[in-house]
């Protein structure tokens, strides 16, 4: 099963990579800029965070002790609406290979339930803010080099829908937090 959703994932990877470079106008995100990691609830599929937590076991013992301790402190807190990621290290990400559905597609805009969301850096300076209009919070303008701010169908519920556990042939399983997930198993 691990096997076809790594297949699945780099069907995906393939299609954002494409959709954040028609996007490069809008997009501030690199190596170092970790804030959508650190104010986020992280929702995934069982699926998605088995395949996260068996990179997590190939990780060097010493980074591995530095999540665990991560985890161990956010769990021992009762569950707050948003948090740091534990896996953030350093500012990186360290199962940046294995991370999950929601963590690829942050920083572009999607469609759900019909209606546009901008990813919420927009606040911070980042993705989107030189077009973004805060009090109509709607996007009022083209990049200077005539880009359009474009939205995808990147919902997660459609990128973990039935459409694709049968193409793939896989089954993404229950969806939770990764708080639950951690806190839970
Ligand atoms: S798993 Fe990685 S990319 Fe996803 S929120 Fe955590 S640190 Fe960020």
């Amino acid at each position: 099963m691990l096997t076809r959703y790594k297949e699945y994932l780099a069907y995906l990877d393939s299609k954002l990579q494409k959709m954040f470079e028609s996007q490069k106008a809008f997009i501030k995100c690199h190596k170092g800029c970790s804030y959508c990691c650190t104010e986020g609830e992280y929702p995934m599929s069982e699926l998605e965070f088995v395949n996260m937590m068996f990179y997590f076991d190939t990780l060097p013992n010493e980074l591995k002790t530095k999540i665990q301790n991560n985890i161990n402190e956010l769990i021992s807190k009762p569950k707050q609406k948003f948090y740091k990621c534990p896996f953030l290290i350093d500012g990186v990400c360290s199962v940046y290979p294995e991370r999950s559905i929601i963590c690829r597609t942050f920083g572009l805009i999607w469609f759900e339930k019909d209606r546009k969301k901008i990813p919420f850096c927009v606040d911070k300076g980042l993705n989107y803010s030189e077009v973004f209009d805060k009090n109509t919070e709607k996007i009022i303008k083209n990049a200077p080099d005539g880009t359009e701010a474009l939205a995808f169908n990147i919902s997660r519920e459609f990128l973990r829908s039935k459409k694709y556990e049968k193409e793939f042939n896989i089954y993404f399983g229950e969806d939770k937090t990764l708080y639950d997930f951690l806190k839970e198993g």
